[in-house]
């Protein structure tokens, strides 16, 4: 390991683009998978890492619905969310808004309010037994459509959880307009909930200005298309609209051709606020501190300028003026300290 990537191993970081089913790294799926032998998922994690190598995002998102799948009970959901939380604590990971789709599991028959309960219960013991902060973003699956929008809207303003900071918006982009969804994201934000949908992945800009007008997006998951309208990168400098970034996970999918070809650069000259994240970390054969040094590969960045891409992750979180600076300053003295003769 280099100097740097020593570093980015210790920095204490935030990530703001990650999901819940997706961040099921092979040791937790394989304990699901033990547990419910009649699913077509491997339980062994070599044979996962085969399963996990996708051709194409239509493939990637029928894995992703197989290990869906395996989220049959609550205690299921419980597990996966503290040991989502094991792997963030080995990354120094301190916060996490974690994207959960709760249409999945109510769909398939877990207790709404169960499923609420095992949610918290994992946030509680994160924060106590790993000290990593948890805080949920719940998004609309939407291939499953306007059905899918309802319930989830029903379950995030009727039956909010403590944790509950967020509403998003998944699934594949084309076919699935965004518009559609205002009405929902209207309801979200009228219950106090912030608007981070995705846009801009797999489809051009355009997407990313109806995620800002029709949805009120305060931050936009990937918006990879934006630096192909100048006008739109002016929007989001000026008006602090930070993106969520995820670098492999744009390589896993097909919707940018190779790293070097990565637009992370562009957005950061245009002043955009960038934030860098893993989506779907085990899926993608990657982790945050792989996606920092990524980040720092692309844009040239020394400690300083990682500890700088960090402190943008705080910056642009959900997160309270004081968890704010509790983070903020963890990440000064860290680098400060690393730095010192
Ligand atoms: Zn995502």
């Amino acid at each position: 390991m280099t100097d740097l990537h020593s570093f980015i191993a210790g920095l204490p970081k935030a990530e703001l683009h990650v999901h819940h089913v997706g961040s099921a790294s092979p040791r937790i799926v394989a304990a699901l998978a033990a547990a419910h032998p009649d699913s077509r998922v491997p339980t062994d994690p070599e044979a996962l890492v085969d399963y996990f190598t996708f051709t194409d995002f239509a493939h990637f998102i029928d894995v992703y619905l197989s290990v869906v799948d395996l989220i049959r009970t609550p205690e299921d959901v419980r597990l996966l969310t503290f040991e989502v939380a094991r792997d963030m604590a080995r990354q120094n990971i301190r916060y996490a808004e974690l994207t959960i789709t709760p249409f999945s599991s109510t769909r398939r028959g877990i207790d709404e309010r169960a499923f609420m309960a095992a949610i918290e219960d994992a946030r509680e013991a994160a924060e106590r037994e790993l000290g990593v902060v948890l805080r949920w973003c719940f998004d609309i699956p939407g291939e499953a459509g306007l059905e899918a929008a309802e319930e989830t809207t029903r379950l995030a303003v009727d039956l909010r959880p403590e944790g509950l900071v967020s509403f998003g918006l998944g699934g594949p982009e084309i076919g699935v307009a965004r518009p559609q969804f205002k009405s929902y994201f209207d309801r979200a934000i009228a219950a106090g909930l912030r608007s981070v949908p995705h846009a801009g992945e797999t489809t051009g800009p355009e997407t990313i200005w109806d995620a800002l007008n029709d949805l009120r997006a305060e931050r936009i998951g990937h918006g990879t298309s934006a630096t192909q309208d100048p006008a739109l990168l002016a929007h989001l400098a000026e008006h602090r609209i930070p993106l969520e970034v995820c670098p492999t996970s744009n390589i896993a999918t097909r919707a940018v051709l190779d790293l070097d070809q990565h637009p992370i650069k562009e957005m950061v000259a245009a002043g955009v606020l960038v934030t860098v994240n893993s989506d779907d970390p085990p899926m993608f054969g990657t982790d945050l501190n792989t996606e920092y040094g990524v980040a720092a590969r692309l844009l040239g960045l020394d400690e300083r300028g990682v500890a700088e891409l960090a402190k943008n992750a705080v910056e642009a979180s959900f997160l309270d003026s004081s968890g704010k600076t509790r983070i903020s300053s963890e990440i000064d003295a860290y680098t400060q300290a690393w730095l010192a003769p």
